[in-house]
């Protein structure tokens, strides 16, 4: 009998795309089953968009096939957002996708879409597939709001953000107008519409995949299952099977970094990465190079050009230096080191050196640090950052975070110092704790995806349900 088949269709972008791989990854190895990802590009051939994914090609079990996306700018309002875009690209993808799985040779029985190809299911339908799952490649509050917004879109009366009191959302923490996403905010926009839509159509898959586990947030995942009202509007299964996130992988030696951090204490160095895109204003990099300097601790800092640098830059030792205080490196030299290319984050997070992470909190960012047992300076940036920054710090506990959003004011140097200090700081009272709190997450982790943990149990329950395995 031929080796179950099933089908994962990823939205353009390195973004989307990495979640699905590492999926696909998960469900090949775990469950011995074939996949196929359809990496949907962004259709401009750009060549970094095709070496990733001959990169992603190379480090996977599973197999890729890319179609080129259509151009949309005529379907969409000429200032339509990235998002808009993205969700205008899937629904045009629709004919390609479904003529790429009629030319299968090995019939895909289950079909997996990320959370912006929703209207991508209607294509299992279409094939003659025996079912279609929706994953969330975040956590299980996000897809509680994302299910729940069409109910507030019916209830509440103007924009979100002139609202005094949080969003109340059944059986869950209620959400602050900052926590919830860009998308979210403009009620008569496009891109609002279409985040509405999404969460009407993420029931009407036959269940949903999300990247958390049960332990990490047992009470929400409850929510979602058992409260009344948030239960009526999820209708189908959760399955919790996180976290899925990036392994180690081998890094060419000798690499600067890691010969730096072997000379470093145990966790006493903190490292600094605000993600793919992450950048910061001229004004804050500079607040945050001092702030760090203020702290007295060791640091590593992928460090991108700021936005709001104007002076031409030709090389990146060239924007090292020019974007950072006079004289920061000289003074920091042997303390921190700063680099301007791909960092291998996972790796750097996995050394034994590394002691706390002051990261935009992007939710593989977070799960890679809570796999490492590593505690999180919240530095939150855009989309749902500030949701999950509030998450780490409120509901987990293995996170500070700074006082404003960065983006509504500039994060001053004494403040960068002390959240530093309250992670890093041995006597910190308050830092303790958050420390013993990363651990016992890093173990739990660990324990969801062992033989018989919750998330191991929860990929089995999926599949046996839809026949993957027997
Ligand atoms: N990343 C990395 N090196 C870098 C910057 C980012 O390896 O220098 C990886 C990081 O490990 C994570 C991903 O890029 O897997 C970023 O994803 P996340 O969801 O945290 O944030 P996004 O960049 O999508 O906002």
């Amino acid at each position: 009998m031929d080796q179950p088949h099933a089908l994962l269709v990823a939205s353009p972008g390195l973004g989307h795309l990495i979640p699905i791989l590492e999926l696909g990854n998960r469900l090949s190895s775990v469950l011995n089953i074939h996949v196929t990802i359809l990496a949907v590009t962004s259709g401009s051939s750009s060549p970094t968009e095709t070496e990733a994914i001959h990169a992603a090609a190379a480090r996977t079990i599973c197999q890729i096939t890319e179609i080129p996306s259509v151009d949309v700018d005529n379907l969409v309002e000429p200032d339509a957002t990235i998002f808009t875009k993205m969700v205008v690209k899937m629904r045009a993808m629709k004919p390609a996708v479904r003529d790429a799985v009629k030319l299968m040779k090995r019939k895909p029985t289950v079909m997996i879409v990320d959370f912006l190809g929703t209207e991508l299911m209607s294509v299992a339908d279409d094939v003659g597939m025996t079912a279609k799952y929706v994953y969330v490649p975040t956590h299980a509050w996000f897809l509680a709001v994302m299910v729940y917004l069409p109910v507030l879109d019916t209830v509440v009366e103007g924009e979100y953000v002139d609202i005094k009191e949080p969003l109340k959302i059944p059986g869950c923490k209620p959400v602050g107008p900052k926590e919830l996403m860009e998308t979210m905010l403009d009620r008569s926009g496009q891109q609002y519409k279409e985040c509405v839509r999404a969460g009407l159509e993420v029931p009407m898959s036959d269940g949903v995949l999300v990247n958390t586990w049960e332990e990490l947030q047992g009470n929400t995942l409850a929510a979602l299952r058992e409260d009344e009202e948030l239960s009526r509007v999820m209708k189908v299964p959760v399955y919790p099977i996180g976290p899925i996130v990036r392994t180690n992988q081998h890094v060419d030696k000798p690499n600067s970094i890691f010969e730096w951090l072997d000379e470093q204490r145990e966790r006493s160095v903190v490292f600094v990465c605000l993600g793919s895109g992450g950048t910061l204003t001229f004004e804050q990099t500079v607040e945050l190079a001092l702030g760090l300097e203020l702290s007295g601790q060791r640091f590593v800092w992928v460090l991108r050009r700021p936005a709001s640098y104007l002076g031409a830059i030709s090389s990146d030792d060239e924007q090292v230096s020019a974007s950072l205080p006079e004289g920061f490196l000289d003074r920091t030299r042997g303390v921190g080191i700063v680099v301007t290319q791909w960092a291998p984050q996972v790796e750097i997070l996995s050394h034994r050196s590394i002691g706390g992470f002051l990261s935009h909190c992007g939710w593989s960012s977070a799960l890679e640090s809570l796999t490492k047992g590593v505690p999180i300076i919240a530095w939150p940036l855009y989309a749902e950052q500030w949701m999950n920054a509030t998450l780490l710090t409120e509901e987990i506990g293995v996170a500070v975070r700074t006082s404003e959003l960065p983006s509504e004011r500039v994060i001053g140097r004494e403040e960068v110092a002390s959240l530093v200090r309250k992670i890093m700081a041995e006597e910190d009272e308050e830092g303790q704790k958050i420390r013993a709190k990363a651990e016992e997450v890093r173990v739990s982790s660990e324990r969801a995806w062992s033989k018989d943990g919750s998330s191991y149990n929860s990929l089995f329950e999926w599949a046996k349900r839809c026949y993957l395995v027997p």
